[in-house]
């Protein structure tokens, strides 16, 4: 079959990698000069099988009113007051019901768990040198935040996840440059946790999928889709091509004049920043990722760098300005925990990049409701580490094999009423 992939990012690049290994003739486009210089571009990079990222799904507890407070108090723009971003922080609490977050969380981690999976083989099978480093940990500055946890423990136990909870001196030894100990009350160990160069790999991906007859076509943008009949896609130079399917993974859901869906008021996006800086001394280096819970702060080991995400603005985007006191935090997070460890004279960048959330947390994989049209996208947190499970699950749909996972779950039509 003929099939355009619309997004050259993680999740579009391995959509058309895995549609391309099922023997189909794929196109991608991307607006962009390159691939992965959006969201995939300076991520995080935790490949995070228990699924424990700060804004991910399932995160809170207690009631709906206790919970939206929760969901309110992480975005550190507190325009959340806006009526649509009141209204999505409103339907997003009520979403997280307790039965609802544990089916959530339970098959996040699966997904996590069969993302991890597929990107090792892609590794093995090519050889592939792909920067990582094994394990995250996470701070937790008193009792209060290990009960928030106890939760999420518990799903990790009755998924069979390794972790282990680390007093301050485990700590110190697990993670010997780790400053500021002693402001620490506990930590938890996630071995089956990892952090990976997500731009690194889709790249190697991008070059496969090539070699596998993927036309990728840049500087290339999408401005409308008609689905009478075969779909239709329109570029902006006002050309016009039609295909057996089209994928959308474009991150965000198209604008509704590009394609109707229905789904827009599901759906927010909050922007992050990343920090990125060359290691000066790699003994005053983490070995690999941790997190403060408490600030929202992830510090990661990515090579000769370190990568330091945190803030949340809740439906900024197109702000020019970067928040000066979230950056300045990151800096002052890096310094604390890791002084010395940073060279920041040899390179720093700063980065803010956009992440689209649905009700549950979970991305919107499958059909879009029209003909020959689905969506690949709204990963939210954790769209590096779920991108070739989620990529893998809609290559068996379109191509009408059983999927490896229930795909139910990430339905996009399970928000239309
Ligand atoms: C600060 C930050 C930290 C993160 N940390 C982590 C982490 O530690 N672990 C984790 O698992 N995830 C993390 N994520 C999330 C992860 O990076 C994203 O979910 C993932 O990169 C999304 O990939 P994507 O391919 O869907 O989107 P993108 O990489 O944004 O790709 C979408 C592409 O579509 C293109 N496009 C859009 N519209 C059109 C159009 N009309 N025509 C043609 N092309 C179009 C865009 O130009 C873009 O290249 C983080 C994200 C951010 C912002």
């Amino acid at each position: 079959m003929k099939i355009a992939i619309v997004g050259a990012g993680v999740v579009g690049i391995t959509t058309a990698h895995e549609l391309a290994e099922a023997g189909h003739a794929v196109t991608v486009f991307e607006k962009n000069g390159a691939a992965s210089e959006s969201s995939s571009f300076a991520n995080g990079g935790i490949h995070c099988n228990s699924f424990t990222l700060p804004l991910s799904a399932a995160t809170f507890a207690g009631s709906k009113l206790r919970r939206f407070w929760q969901h309110t108090r992480q975005m550190s723009h507190s325009h959340w007051a806006a009526p649509s971003n009141f209204r999505w922080l409103w339907a997003r609490s009520s979403a997280a019901e307790a039965e609802r977050v544990s089916a959530i969380q339970t098959y996040g981690q699966q997904l996590a768990r069969l993302g991890m999976e597929v990107t090792d083989q892609l590794i093995s099978h090519h050889q592939w040198e792909v920067e990582q480093s094994e394990g995250q940990l996470i701070l937790l500055s008193n009792e209060a935040e290990l009960n928030r946890h106890a939760a999420r423990l518990q799903f990790l136990k009755d998924a069979e996840q390794s972790f282990r909870l680390l007093d301050r001196e485990e700590l110190e030894a697990h993670e010997p440059a780790l400053h500021g100990a002693d402001s620490v009350f506990k930590a938890i160990y996630l071995p089956g946790d990892r952090v990976m160069n997500c731009r690194q790999f889709s790249i190697l991906v991008k070059q496969a999928a090539q070699r596998n007859g993927v036309d990728f076509q840049f500087d290339t943008e999408i401005t409308g889709l008609h689905a009478q009949g075969k779909p239709q896609i329109r570029l902006k130079s006002g050309d016009t091509e039609s295909f057996d399917h089209v994928v959308i993974c474009t991150e965000s859901l198209p604008s509704e004049d590009v394609l109707k869906t229905g789904l827009q008021a599901t759906t927010a996006q909050i922007d992050s920043y990343a920090l990125s800086v060359a290691i000066r001394e790699p003994l005053n280096a983490p070995r690999s990722a941790l997190q403060d819970c408490k600030a929202g702060i992830t510090i990661a080991r990515i090579g000769k760098r370190l990568r330091v995400c945190g803030g949340a603005e809740l439906n900024k985007s197109g702000a020019d300005e970067h928040d000066k006191r979230v950056v300045n935090k990151l800096f002052r997070t890096l310094d604390q925990y890791f002084p010395g460890a940073a060279n920041y004279p040899a390179g720093t960048q700063i980065w803010r990049g956009s992440r689209t959330f649905t009700l549950d947390g979970l991305p919107l994989v499958g059909s879009a409701g029209l003909p020959g049209v689905w969506l690949n996208l709204a990963h939210g947190a954790n769209g590096w580490t779920l991108a070739t499970a989620s990529a893998r699950l809609l290559s068996e749909q379109i191509t009408g094999h059983s999927t490896s996972l229930p795909s139910e779950a990430l339905s996009p039509q399970r928000f239309i009423r």
